[in-house]
């Protein structure tokens, strides 16, 4: 008797792009990012501030200021890194040419999932290439409890049928790239909250880390 040689290919580590415009980071962000890494062994998550963000108004502070709220956010998690590779780039920041970088960079030594938020994935569909992400990573999207997705796009309804995962274990060791959803527990904070806050002169303490709060008062970030 032959023994049937297996397809799946060996297992990697799988790290985490958790994209955004921390525009202030929240603890809603590094609370997502930490149940995501929990939940998935995950072996890291990177935190990719956007430079340029197509799909929304420009972000009130510049990249700089908010890589360096991030860096301060995560200074204390071994497992949380900070990519600036957006802030070199010019023109847009395309999702799709972040995971192509990352993706040529590793090599094969680790997959790459895409963490988003419900919300950030119910509007995929006007991403630059969105059917083209899942050529570079996982899609994985952190959803509340109770939470539904009212899929109206049709073109979106077909991709997570296609895609979908039925275990965390198919992240680390299926071939292809697939969309897993992940209940997280909800935290309902908002980076436009907390700089409304701000702007009205109240504090957002306790929405995000003292050491973010401290360098947007030094900097004197947020003020009308
Ligand atoms: P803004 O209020 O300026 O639109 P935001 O707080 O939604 O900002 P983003 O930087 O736009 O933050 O979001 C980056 C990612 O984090 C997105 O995938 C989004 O879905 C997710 N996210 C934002 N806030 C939360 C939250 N409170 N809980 C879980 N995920 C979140």
């Amino acid at each position: 008797m032959t023994l049937k040689a297996t397809t799946s290919p060996k297992p990697v580590p799988l790290i985490g792009v958790m994209g955004g415009t921390f525009d202030p980071i929240h603890f809603g962000h590094l609370r997502m990012a930490q149940e995501l890494a929990d939940a998935l062994k995950l072996a890291a998550v990177r935190f990719i501030p956007s430079a340029n963000p197509p799909h929304r108004d420009p972000p009130m502070t510049s990249a700089s200021q908010r890589a360096e709220m991030v860096s301060l956010a995560i200074a204390d998690n071994p497992l949380f890194k900070l990519d600036t590779r957006e802030l070199t780039r010019e023109g847009y920041s395309y999702t799709i040419d972040t995971l192509q970088s990352l993706h040529k960079e590793l090599q094969g030594s680790a997959r790459l999932c895409l963490l988003m938020g419900l919300d950030a994935f119910a509007g995929i569909t006007r991403w630059h290439r969105w059917q083209g992400l899942l050529q570079f990573a996982h899609i994985v999207v952190a959803t509340r409890p109770g939470a539904t997705l009212a899929i109206e796009n049709a073109s979106l309804h077909e991709f997570l049928h296609l895609h979908t995962l039925t275990s965390t274990q198919q992240l680390h060791d299926q071939a292809q790239s697939g969309i897993w959803m992940q209940e997280i527990t909800a935290l309902d904070i908002s980076a436009t909250e907390i700089r409304t806050q701000l702007t009205h002169g109240r504090t957002p303490r306790y929405l995000l880390p003292d050491d973010v709060l401290h360098h947007i008062q030094q900097s004197l970030l947020y003020t009308k």
